[in-house]
């Protein structure tokens, strides 16, 4: 199953995360391995605010969805339940977010998870 095209808008290389899994761009590392990067946010939300970010060109969770292979997709998955616990937050819990268009938030065009942890989270949409 993939989503329709009108959905996907095209992948833009020049995007910031691009750049930065290009090395183009610094970033303060957290984790990578064969399917994902991980880095500290820029201009973090949360006490703990880490991006997770697919080794591969995906505008979208639902393009990611749509066109990852199955092993990427659960690599992905895979990687983004291990930082978390690296990082010290599966006890207490922690927050996954993923931006997805305009009306989403979404402000990089590569596909990328915000985790959220340190504290409590509020049920607030933003
Ligand atoms: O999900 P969304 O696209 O809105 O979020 C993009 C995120 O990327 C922001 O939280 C922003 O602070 C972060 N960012 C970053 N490093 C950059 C550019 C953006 O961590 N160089």
């Amino acid at each position: 199953m993939s989503a329709p095209d009108s959905m996907i808008a095209a992948y833009d290389r020049s995007n910031v995360f691009a750049r930065i899994l290009r090395g183009e761009l610094p970033c303060r590392k957290v984790y990578e391995d064969e399917f994902v990067l991980a880095f500290h946010d820029i201009a973090p939300l949360a006490p703990v605010h880490v991006l997770v970010i697919p080794k591969g060109e995906y505008v979208s969770q639902a393009d990611f969805g749509a066109r990852a292979p199955a092993e990427m997709i659960v690599g992905f998955w895979r990687a983004v339940s291990k930082i978390a616990r690296d990082l010290g937050l599966d006890p207490e819990g922690y927050r996954i977010v993923a931006n997805h268009g305009p009306n989403g938030g979404q402000l990089v065009f590569h596909f990328h998870v915000h985790i959220f942890g340190g504290g409590i989270m509020g049920h607030s949409t933003g």
